[in-house]
């Protein structure tokens, strides 16, 4: 039979992990649902190996970290040691996470809400989607760079490569650095390439200190400004190759263009041009999302779809909410006058903890209020 409790959080990232220290501390009984077999799982599989990770703080909120536990500490260390920090919180505060249990949907009976997961199913009165945002975006190249990885695993595999790093962000900026890194500290002069199809970057200020004393240090990093992967194609030697290309320069008569390219084998690209939000799964349960135009979101693109959102978090079904990286980097808000507004919503560990509390802030008024 399935197991019944007041909360069911999905996903056991800093947001996840956040709701349901709340949701401990105020006498819920909750689950926390983790598809990989220990906590910050989608940080492990998302983060170059060794990289800092930086305690920032949005410029419109208010720090401090609320939760000391999963606070990465000022002198910024290396994600390993975070994880650990955060394990050693969990175990110690003895939060309720099962392993291995992916999820797969959502039902609604009498009682409440069911979710199933690849292990099994569970009852809930509310349900914290805190699963991420970690569905990487497509190059949308032709002949589609299948082989580009989308993150780095450990930089010393491209010691002697030149790599292509491809990206405008924090996540591609963390890439560079630790592959340069790597790649002075063993005398390797083979350059990092950063490739961004924007003539301007858009890096916070921790990262950038990094990146520019990476440089500084003698890092052979080669800034490609304007670089627009255009098409996989493979050579004679039969291997993929990305080629991208630079603005065009010359514009000549007869609309002939002229450009500046290179070509990379695909095996040394990575590619960290980010993450969509699980709208698809959203979708699926009819939680009521707005498709962007023009007018109406400056932050996400034209055709995306935003989840509708109350002040709590809470989506267009009552006891469902969604916090975290799989709301961000836009959602729409509903405002007291019931009109929507597209609210900014920075994907960082500050960003998600603070959204597990509010959620279960809602939560717990609604429970009390019922
Ligand atoms: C390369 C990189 C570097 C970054 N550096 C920083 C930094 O230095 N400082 C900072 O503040 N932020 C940083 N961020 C952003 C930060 O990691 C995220 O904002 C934060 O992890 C979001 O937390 P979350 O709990 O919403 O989601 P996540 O951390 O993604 O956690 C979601 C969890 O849900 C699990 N999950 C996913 N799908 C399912 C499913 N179907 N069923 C069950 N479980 C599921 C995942 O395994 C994961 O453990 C970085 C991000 C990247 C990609």
């Amino acid at each position: 039979m399935s197991k019944r409790y007041d909360i069911v959080i999905i996903g056991g990232g800093p947001g996840g992990i956040a709701a349901a220290v709340k949701a401990q501390e105020a006498g819920k009984s909750y689950v926390v649902l983790e598809k990989g077999p220990r906590p910050l799982q989608g940080i492990v599989d998302s983060y170059p190996k060794g990289k800092k990770v930086y305690p920032t703080i949005p410029r419109h909120l208010e720090g401090p970290f609320p939760i000391d536990g999963l606070t990465p500490p000022p002198e910024k260390i290396p994600v390993e040691a975070y994880v650990d920090q955060v394990e050693r919180f969990v175990q110690s505060g003895g939060l309720n996470i099962r392993y291995g249990e992916e999820y797969r949907d959502l039902d609604e009976d009498r009682s409440g809400y069911v979710v199933r997961t690849s292990a099994g199913a569970y009852l809930a009165k509310y349900v914290i989607f805190a699963f991420g945002s970690n569905i990487p975006n497509d190059l949308g190249i032709y002949g589609e760079a299948k082989t580009v990885r989308r993150n780095l695993e450990n930089p010393q595999d491209y010691i002697g490569i030149p790599t292509l790093v491809i990206g405008g962000g924090n996540a591609a900026a963390d890439v560079v650095s630790a592959l340069s890194k790597v790649k002075r500290e063993a005398d390797d002069p083979t350059p990092v390439y950063w490739g961004h199809i924007k003539e301007k970057f858009e890096i916070n200020k921790d990262t950038a200190r990094d990146l520019g004393e990476e440089i500084l240090l003698g890092g052979q990093i080669k800034i490609l400004q304007g670089a627009v992967p255009k098409i996989g194609e493979v050579d004679s030697e039969g291997i993929d190759r990305l080629y991208i290309h630079q603005s065009p320069g010359a514009h000549g008569s007869d609309d002939v263009f002229m450009y500046q390219g290179m070509s990379f084998p695909m095996k040394n690209v990575i590619a960290c041009i980010g993450t969509h939000g699980p709208s698809a799964i959203f979708n699926g349960i009819n939680l009521q999302q707005i498709t962007c135009t023009g007018e109406i979101c400056k932050i996400a693109r034209e055709g995306e779809q935003l989840l509708m959102l109350s002040a709590t978090l809470q989506t267009s079904r009552r006891g469902i909410y969604a916090i975290g990286g799989s709301i961000s980097p836009s959602y729409m808000e509903i405002q007291p006058d019931r009109t929507i507004r597209e609210k900014r919503h920075s994907n960082l560990i500050f960003t998600a903890i603070q959204d597990g509390i509010t959620a279960m802030e809602g939560i717990l008024g609604a429970s009390s209020a019922s």
